[in-house]
């Protein structure tokens, strides 16, 4: 019989019923240190109080309207995004999905309406990830991922992982736009080469393109910056944005720039609670404690840290461990076993990590998280590694 909820999923035998900062709390009383934060999204750990604050207060006052009205609260996070950023503009959605489709057809109506409309295809990259929607999974192009569910939405075509040559070749008169992860994550934490990224951009200009970035997992502090992309020194035309701006709370954001964002005049695009009260009262709380100097300071110093403990648990464990690469807190343990196994082990020794394709294991620790814990987090980590070694 199939179970009461679709299973798409393999799920862990784990039942977290409350959180606290890096921890969670199993329904048995385990307690287990969240490297995981639900794959890039709790930036600011579980229960976080100002958080708490910001979404009961809100919870009391006003919940949803519509965005037939005004709404303060998505103006003041929208100010927040542009100030913070290269975009003019912002449209809240409640996923990285969602900004996936607009941020397609905002690249699409673009060229629409300069009256080039042969310009519809979108050039994204191997190992990509954009979502599960038509439009995110035929960007992707993965068998994986699209297996079964054709036709699929045609325009997209995908090169591999960084091949800037390959870009050069294939971009043509029918190209509208170049999308991409600057460190993909569900691929792998796979970061584009900053010297790599600005040869995109430069392609982009060149051929007058529209560039695209996937910021729903490497953005909001993630990488040490605000945005990934603010590393190699170049901006997009659009980004997508999700996971960590809503802290837990679902929201999501496509960031524009005026020119790109030209054709989506009133009725172009809606959704019904994209940027509603209560979740963009989260999102300016998000923003306020994550887009500052100090925050994103801390970022980088705990990095830095975690990573130099990772290159000792790899060089303590060669048999398990291939390699560490990421950037800022988003770091992948490149695996010589299978990481589900590493990822299970995890689980034994109370620590949660997250598996990606590539056969890496993924650590998205919160972004505050303590010194300690990340000392606690790699010797939890350590101590699965050696029960895979002591069981081969
Ligand atoms: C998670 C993710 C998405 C999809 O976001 P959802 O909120 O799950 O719809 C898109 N792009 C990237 C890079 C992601 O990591």
């Amino acid at each position: 019989m199939i179970p009461a909820v679709l299973p798409t999923y393999n799920r862990a035998p784990l039942n977290f019923v409350k959180g606290e900062g890096c921890w969670m709390i199993e329904a048995d009383g385990r307690r287990f240190l969240d490297l995981g934060a639900g794959i890039a999204v709790n930036v600011l750990g579980h229960a976080n109080p100002k958080l708490v604050a910001a979404l009961t207060d809100q919870a009391e006052t006003l919940w949803h309207v519509s965005n037939l009205y005004q709404i303060p609260q998505q103006e003041a996070l929208a100010a927040k995004l542009v100030d913070a950023s290269f975009a003019d503009t912002v449209f809240f959605t409640n996923s990285g999905t969602e900004s996936c489709e607009l941020a397609v057809k905002m690249a699409r109506k673009y060229w629409y309406e300069k009256g080039e409309t042969e310009k519809t295809q979108i050039i994204a990259f191997e190992g990509a990830f954009h979502g599960r929607s038509s439009a995110g999974i035929a960007a992707a192009g993965s068998e994986k991922m699209t297996k079964g569910f054709g036709p699929l939405l045609p325009g997209f075509t995908q090169l591999p992982w960084g091949d800037v040559d390959a870009l050069s070749a294939a971009i043509d008169e029918t190209t509208a736009a170049v999308i991409l992860e600057p460190v993909q994550g569900e691929g792998g934490i796979r970061p584009m080469d900053d010297a790599d990224l600005r040869a995109i951009r430069t392609l982009c200009d060149e051929a007058g393109i529209l560039l695209i970035l996937d910021e729903v997992q490497c953005g909001v502090g993630r990488t040490g910056k605000l945005f990934a992309h603010e590393w190699a020194g170049i901006t997009p035309d659009i980004m997508m944005v999700a996971k960590g701006i809503g802290g837990g709370f679902p929201l999501g954001a496509v960031l524009a720039t005026e020119n790109a964002a030209s054709g989506m005049t009133a009725g172009t695009h809606g959704s019904t609670y994209g940027g509603n009260p209560l979740a963009c009262a989260v999102g300016n709380a998000v923003m306020d404690e994550v887009a500052t100097p100090e925050f994103l300071e801390d970022v980088n110093r705990r990095a830095g840290l975690l990573r130099q403990k990772l290159e000792g648990l790899v060089a303590a464990n060669p048999d398990v461990f291939e390699g560490v690469r990421g950037a800022g807190l988003m770091l992948g343990l490149k695996c010589k076993v299978n990481c589900m196994d590493v990822v299970n082990a995890g689980y034994e020794s109370l620590v949660v990590t997250v598996p990606a394709a590539d056969n890496v294991v993924r650590l998205l620790p919160p972004l505050n998280i303590s010194d300690d814990e990340i000392t606690e987090a790699v010797a939890r980590i350590d101590a699965a590694a050696q029960s895979l070694t002591a069981k081969a």
